[in-house]
């Protein structure tokens, strides 16, 4: 099933050209008093919520899919965790490209570990991505994303893949620099998902998905999950094992090579195998 939130913040299933409106199952959604849960509430409730969306499908009211305005899949995230040079040819064009790497030794992930992402960042597709630096370089990243399902902690890679509710396509926009990762690529919008959420039963092998970016038409980046240097089971095992993944939660898996600026202007389209497509705009930041 594809879900995805858009317009007012409602909740739609993607079939085809269309969405069926199924924003009545969000009254199901417990209210909260403060302080608020730490999870994404609609993540947190999905499977006992699925088979009222199902049930409901063939009564819903729909709408063109051309017509609505697509917002993150993933409303409130309360980690995105990421996967620093985890395909080796981005490996080796970090090392090569000193526009790239700003002088900082490249270290293998193994070494790095994972970083995290400032949940401000967090756009959706229909939202464009705000230069604030343009005199830098600002890169594009495309990246398969899991939304994790239920709560994670010290995951063996063997079931690691059970906690994942979905998947996205993600972009890990960043500055690049001399900072820490979080902070180059924290910039409010530079954490895109969408276009929706493919629920799991419907990736078979997220090991093994074609990904390509295009930026103005031109392809950038094209690769397959299966080049991974450390799968997704293995990256949830290892963030698992330093804190618990919560429903809604994001990992970000790592980006190809082929990263390459863009600038204010620029339309990046990112499509991964068994997810679908999306189209993003550049703009630069208002003042
Ligand atoms: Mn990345």
């Amino acid at each position: 099933m594809r879900l995805c939130r858009y317009d007012d913040n409602r909740l739609g299933v993607v079939e085809g050209d269309l969405v069926h409106d199924v924003s009545h199952v969000l009254d199901r959604l417990p209210s909260f008093r403060y302080p608020l849960p730490e999870h994404d509430p609609l993540i947190a409730a999905l499977p006992g919520l699925l088979p009222e969306i199902r049930k409901s499908l063939a009564t819903a009211p729909t709408i063109s899919l051309a017509d609505v305005r697509l917002l993150p899949p993933v409303a409130s995230p309360r980690k995105i965790v990421a996967a620093p040079v985890n395909y080796r040819k981005h490996v080796e064009e970090a090392v090569a490209d000193p526009t790239i790497h700003h002088g900082q030794t490249v270290l293998e992930i193994d070494k790095a570990g994972l970083f995290l992402k400032a949940t401000s960042s967090l756009i959706g597709p229909s939202d464009a991505v705000a230069i604030r630096h343009p005199e830098r370089r600002n890169d594009h990243e495309i990246e398969l994303v899991a939304v994790i399902g239920e709560v994670a902690d010290r995951v063996p890679r063997e079931r690691a893949l059970s906690v994942v509710a979905g998947y996205c396509i993600g972009l890990d926009m960043t500055v690049r620099g001399t900072e820490e990762r979080s902070m180059r690529k924290s910039i409010d919008t530079y954490s895109v998902i969408g276009p929706w959420l493919v629920t799991a039963d419907e990736i078979s092998d997220p090991g093994d998905l074609a990904m390509e970016l295009r930026v103005n038409g031109e392809v950038r980046q094209q690769a397959s999950t299966s080049m991974l240097l450390r799968d997704l089971a293995t990256l949830i095992e290892r963030a698992s094992s330093f804190y618990t993944l919560m429903p809604g939660d994001l990992l970000f898996t790592g980006t190809p090579e082929g990263v390459a600026p863009v600038k204010g202007g620029d339309v990046i389209q990112a499509e991964i195998q068994g997810i679908g497509a999306m189209t993003i705009s550049v703009v630069d930041a208002a003042r």
